[in-house]
Formats: C-alpha cells, sequence, structure tokens
C-alpha cells in the first residue's frame, strides 16, 4: 500500500502550495479504505440496526457488533460488551462522570485530576465536584511535562474515588506513567479514567496492560469517521452505572409506572447509532494494523526527533515539556510572536498547524502563557514535511520585523 494514494486530501494545493498537514491530535484524514468502507455500508447493508428481522436490519445489526468486536480487540478488552459507542471521546467522558460520578461520588470524596487535562476530561468532573460538594486535587506536571510519583502519591489519598488522566496530553505530548498511577488509585480504592484520543493512533492502547477501569477516545483522530467514539469500561463496573440519555434502544422494559435499562453496553446506547462511523473505525483499525503500530510508531518517532532536533537548534522557540517520551505532539511559541500570527504565515506556505489554548486552559495558565502554536503528526507525514516546516519557522520572526 502506498500511503500517499490512500489521502487524496493531501494533494489539495493551499495558497498555491502543497497542503502540509501538521494538525493531526485536532483530526486526522481518512484512508481511501475507510471512505470505501463507509461508502459500501451505506450502499449495501443500511438499516436501523437492533429493530428489523428482515435480513438487512440484520446486516446493520452485524456491522455494528462486528465493528464493536474489532475496538474491543484492539485496545485488548476482555469482552466486546465492554465496549460502548459514542460519538466522541468528550462524549465518553461526560457519559463517565454522569453515569458514575453522580451516582457514586459524595460530599468530601476526592477527585484527581491532572492540570493538563483536555476540557473534555475535566469540566465533566469540575461539574460532579459542584453539584456533589466533592473536592478537586489537581497532578502538576514537572517542567519535563512529566507526572512524578512524588506528585502522584502526594495527590491519592484514601479519599480519592476517581483520578481522570490522558494517556499523551494534547498539548505536553508526553506520555503518562498511567500504570503506576492505576497503581496508586487501585490501592486507595478509586477507579482510573483514562483519556486516550491522542495515544490510540501513536502507541499500543492496552486497557488491560495499562489496567485502567474506564478508557475513552475518538475515531476520528485515528483516520475513523466523525462522529464515532468509543468508551471501554470494565464490565462490573459499567453495570453499576447509570445512563446519561434515555430513551429507544436502551431498555429492557418500559410500563406505566416503572422501568428498567438493557444490560450493558446497550444501556448505554441511546438511539439511533452511527453504523456508518462504526463500520468506518473499523476499517481504520484495519488500515493501522495493516501497517503496524509499531511501524506508525517508528516513522512517527523519526520525524519527531528531526523535527525536535531542528526546533532546539533555533533561537527564540519556548518548546512546552521535553523531548523524552514524546508521541505525535510538539507545542511551542515564536517569542515576541503571537501564535495566530505563526499559524497565518505557516497558512500561507500551506502548513495546517494549531494555534489557541487547545481545549487546555488550566494548562495554559499553569504554564503561564495565554496560548501557543502546535503541531501533531500522523502516519502520513514525511521528512519533507517536517524540513518545510522547520525552514519556515525559522524565518517567522524575521517576517514578523523582529530579527532572526
Ligand atoms: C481531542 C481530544 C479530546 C476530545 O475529543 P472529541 O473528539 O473532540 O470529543 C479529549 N481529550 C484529548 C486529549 C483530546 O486530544
Amino acid at each position: 500500500m502506498k500511503i500517499d494514494d490512500e489521502f487524496t486530501i493531501l494533494r489539495v494545493q493551499e495558497n498555491g502550495k502543497r497542503l502540509i498537514y501538521l494538525d493531526n491530535a485536532a483530526t486526522t484524514q481518512h484512508p481511501r479504505s475507510v471512505l470505501d468502507r463507509v461508502v459500501r455500508y451505506y450502499t449495501q447493508d443500511n438499516a436501523n440496526p437492533h429493530r428489523g428481522v428482515y435480513d438487512l436490519a440484520q446486516r446493520a445489526t452485524d456491522a455494528h457488533e462486528t465493528a464493536r468486536k474489532r475496538v474491543a480487540r484492539f485496545i485488548n478488552a476482555k469482552r466486546s460488551e465492554e465496549v460502548v459507542f459514542t460519538q466522541n471521546c468528550s462524549e465518553a467522558l461526560n457519559l463517565v462522570a454522569v453515569g458514575y460520578g453522580m451516582e457514586h461520588i459524595g460530599e468530601g470524596d476526592e477527585i484527581v485530576v491532572a492540570v493538563s487535562e483536555h476540557h473534555s476530561s475535566m469540566v465533566p468532573w469540575q461539574r460532579v465536584a459542584k453539584a456533589k460538594g466533592a473536592v478537586i486535587r489537581y497532578l502538576y506536571p514537572d517542567k519535563n511535562g512529566r507526572y512524578t510519583e512524588k506528585e502522584i502519591r502526594e495527590k491519592i489519598t484514601p479519599e480519592t474515588r476517581v483520578v481522570a488522566i490522558a494517556h499523551i496530553s494534547n498539548v505536553l505530548g508526553i506520555v503518562n506513567p498511567v500504570r503506576l498511577i492505576a497503581e496508586y488509585a487501585h490501592k486507595a480504592g478509586a477507579i482510573v479514567v483514562l483519556d486516550c484520543a491522542q495515544s490510540i493512533s501513536h502507541i499500543r492502547v492496552d486497557v488491560q496492560e495499562l489496567d485502567v477501569d474506564l478508557a475513552a477516545f475518538s475515531g476520528h483522530k485515528m483516520y475513523a469517521p466523525m462522529g464515532v467514539g468509543v468508551l471501554y469500561g470494565r464490565s462490573d463496573l459499567l453495570r453499576s452505572m447509570e445512563p446519561m440519555l434515555c430513551g429507544g434502544d436502551m431498555i429492557s422494559e418500559v410500563h406505566e409506572g416503572s422501568y428498567s435499562w438493557a444490560d450493558v453496553p446497550r444501556r448505554f446506547e441511546t438511539g439511533t447509532r452511527n453504523v456508518g462511523g462504526e463500520v468506518g473505525l473499523e476499517a481504520a483499525i484495519d488500515f493501522v494494523e495493516r501497517i503496524g503500530r509499531d511501524r506508525i510508531a517508528e516513522h512517527e518517532e523519526r520525524l519527531m526527533e528531526i523535527a525536535l532536533a531542528g526546533m532546539r537548534k533555533l533561537d527564540h522557540i519556548d518548546i512546552y515539556g521535553g523531548d523524552e517520551g514524546r508521541k505525535g505532539v510538539i507545542s511551542f511559541n515564536v517569542r515576541d510572536v503571537h501564535p495566530h500570527d505563526v499559524a497565518t504565515l505557516m497558512d500561507s506556505e500551506g502548513i495546517a498547524l494549531r494555534a489557541g489554548h487547545h481545549c487546555a486552559q488550566p494548562l495554559m495558565e499553569y504554564l503561564g502563557i495565554g496560548s501557543c502554536c502546535r503541531i501533531s503528526l500522523a502516519v502520513y507525514n514525511t521528512e519533507d514535511d517536517i524540513r518545510t516546516f522547520l525552514g519556515v519557522l525559522s524565518e517567522v520572526r524575521r517576517w514578523m520585523g523582529l530579527g532572526s
């Protein structure tokens, strides 16, 4: 498979230049195999799953359940019933806060949240804390963007009920010590909710090996269509959770005066599902495994080294987080230049990168900055992309009239 041929969008010209797409942490592009698979579903198998006895509806149901099994294998869940389909990572994390937090957290309980969390992994817990009189304790990273064992040991106490942590922060890009956190959390009797939105496309995510209780990610950051996400949960834990939405397809029985929920995972999958997105996610997993996760990691690692080495050579560039354990993401500022100006200049050269607070405002405050730029990698990026980016980056200050 030639990767270039799979991603037609990368042949698009931006501002008369070849598109260099370095905003993969926001969303990835889609290989042809994923798009073909979605079209095949809609042209051959589309019906409302779980609702018809006719053959077509059965095929749609099969597609829905086969995709679930594929996801379960991909993240090494013990059973496919531990995989809940959601719209995206945000919905999955909200489902945990509502379905678990609002049920099992009370006054004086503590929720440990990393300060680098994406708003989607933080705000739902802030809301639970406010509603329940619980306390949030934040984990703070060291200057290399790492959560030290000392910090983890001090923040997780016998009062801790939940620890919310990203596998990789979408700003710092450093792989967090999830297993260690899980060890401390479990010793304290707390559960670990992992946000693997960023890690899922870059490194192996094995929920059993990481020993997390719940985990969430979006399909669209790993080459699948938008509108499909996943919540993984240990089945006993899922069974202790309430649904976030009620209605069609998620109940066992309804009478005028009573109702009972369906078993998991259907209890959480209210209404008509995005089966097209789910088969797209299945195809995206096929795509990733066809290339090989280790090969993807190696390729991205090489690009990361080139980018970091090049950026470290330039004066006036601040990089957030150290180099060690970094995957997929580099956030930075060019001194005295607003990130939006950097992004605009980059765009004029066909380079798509992100500038802003990256849905991580508390982290921006902790770092003492308002916003920053971010480049993020995917399998289709090339050495040439990185060299072009470095070339433009080295010119930014001069273009802004600030000398070199
Ligand atoms: C993108 C992202 C999210 C939210 O994903 P959505 O698809 O927008 O719901 C959550 N956490 C992290 C770390 C992310 O990068």
